[in-house]
Order: structure tokens, then C-alpha cells, then sequence
């Protein structure tokens, strides 16, 4: 596999119903960092309480577009949620909460704690800690579906972004949902950018894979000589396109992080 970031292999992604309690209202900001944008989740039953994960963007109609989906569905809004704080994901998030009256909680904001269960109308969300990608990130279990936010992405794999990321919790997070994958009957993950992932055990072991990997590589760029996650980048994600190279730079510099506490 290449040293993709967020980079998509297409734009085939458009959102829309994944379940009975998931609907996907796709956001119009595309980029090489958002793949074919932000994934804002309304988790509910039809005709119930839901709750909006990740409003997104400010602007380009996306607050429509999401309250479109709520009334679609009969529902009502009960709390806006975020899997992390990165503008991508949390910048609508005060104004919509405004417009509802209705609250934000995320993990930074400390609304969000460990196994907290948000009540959606039917089902329950389930909050699973699992910083890495950012200090403050969080997934969320649905019966047999996880909201992964950045920490798993529908496409490609995501990044760690040091310093407020690190390496060493990135990991323990990716095999904390591997094992619920594995022990819980795990069938989907919804992520916060891409498509959904209908086999998320691969997927995740996967990521797990790529990263031990990717870390070789780098510990071995290092002992050649490499001395700044530059050179290291140059190495080890030649293939990276130029506009998301800062992405590869900080991973970089969370993998050197890395093997300074462990050495
Ligand atoms: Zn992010």
C-alpha cells in the first residue's frame, strides 16, 4: 500500500442512510485532507431523539443540509456530539448548538466522559476513548456499528498529529477497537471521512500493520542517517503527494517522538 494520508482512490462517497439509526449528511468540503469531506453523522431512530456527530464546516448550506436530514427523518435534536476537536469537524458545531438550543459535548470540553452512554431515541451511544490522531478523540458504539471520527478513516489511513497526537496512544487505541471488533461483533465503522467500512476487523488490523511498519521504516531512515523528519519524510513517504506532505511531516515527528521515549 502507498503512503497515503487522507487521500481517496475516488470520489465515489456521497453519504446518505447506512442503517436504521446512521444517516451520513456528506459536507461540501472536500480537499486532499478531508477526502471527499467531513462526515456529519445523525444517529437516531426515525421519529426520535438523535444526536449530530461532527456538524462540520461553517457555511456552503451544510447546516441546512444537515437539518434537511433531521426533519427527513421526524427527528429531534438532542445534543451535538464531537469525535474531536479539528475544524474540520467542530467548526459549525456552537452555531448549529445555538439555532437547536441544545448542548455540544466533546472530550476537551470534559462533556464527554468514558463509557458514557448518550441516549438517541431507541439505541444509546456508547463513548470509547481512543486518542492518538488528536489527544481529545473519541469513537462512539452503536450496537454492532463505531463511530471512528479521524481514528479510522473510510480510505487510506490517517495521520498523527504531533504533538497534540501520539504515536504510542494511537496505537493502544487501534488495538483497544481491535479488540472490540473481535469480541464485540463489530460489522461496521462509520468514520469521519470516506465511505463506511463493512469489514472493520481487516481494517483495523490493517492500520495496526501499516503503523508498526511504517515506525520500521522510520527507526531504519534514522540509524541511515536521516536527520530530520524532512529527510526522513523524503525516505520513507516519497510517494506522497505535495499537498499532504505537512500531514506525513507530523506523523513523522510523532513516529521520531515515539522512538525517543521507547529507546
Ligand atoms: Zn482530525
Amino acid at each position: 500500500m502507498s503512503g497515503r494520508f487522507l487521500m481517496g482512490d475516488s470520489n465515489s462517497w456521497t453519504g446518505g442512510a447506512v442503517s436504521a439509526l446512521a444517516a451520513c449528511v456528506l459536507a461540501p468540503n472536500a480537499s486532499p485532507w478531508t477526502l471527499d469531506g467531513t462526515n456529519t453523522w445523525v444517529v437516531g431512530e426515525l421519529g426520535g431523539a438523535c444526536v449530530v456527530i461532527d456538524p462540520g464546516p461553517l457555511g456552503g448550506g451544510h447546516d441546512a443540509a444537515i437539518l434537511a436530514e433531521v426533519e427527513e427523518r421526524r427527528s429531534r435534536v438532542a445534543a451535538i456530539v464531537l469525535t474531536h476537536g479539528h475544524i474540520d469537524h467542530s467548526e459549525g458545531a456552537d452555531e448549529l448548538a445555538r439555532r437547536l438550543s441544545v448542548p455540544v459535548r466533546s472530550w476537551s470540553s470534559r462533556t464527554l466522559a468514558d463509557s458514557d452512554r448518550i441516549d438517541v431515541g431507541g439505541a444509546e451511544l456508547r463513548v470509547l476513548p481512543t486518542p492518538g490522531h488528536s489527544s481529545d478523540s473519541v469513537c462512539f458504539v452503536l450496537d454492532d456499528a463505531i463511530l471512528t471520527g479521524d481514528t479510522v478513516l473510510g480510505r487510506g489511513t490517517s495521520l498523527v498529529a504531533h504533538p497534540d497526537g501520539r504515536l504510542s496512544e494511537y496505537l493502544d487505541s487501534l488495538q483497544a477497537l481491535s479488540r472490540m471488533c473481535a469480541e464485540s461483533g463489530i460489522r461496521q465503522l462509520l468514520p469521519g471521512h470516506g465511505p463506511v467500512i463493512d469489514d472493520p476487523q481487516r481494517v483495523v488490523d490493517y492500520y495496526l500493520r501499516h503503523r508498526l511498519e511504517r515506525l520500521e521504516q522510520v527507526r531504519a531512515a534514522v540509524a541511515g542517517g536521516a536527520a530530520s523528519a524532512g529527510e526522513v519524510v523524503d525516505l520513507v513517504y516519497a510517494d506522497v503527494p505535495p499537498e499532504v506532505r505537512p500531514a506525513a511531516e507530523a506523523t513523522v515527528m510523532a513516529q521520531l517522538a515515539y522512538l525517543a521515549e521507547s529507546s
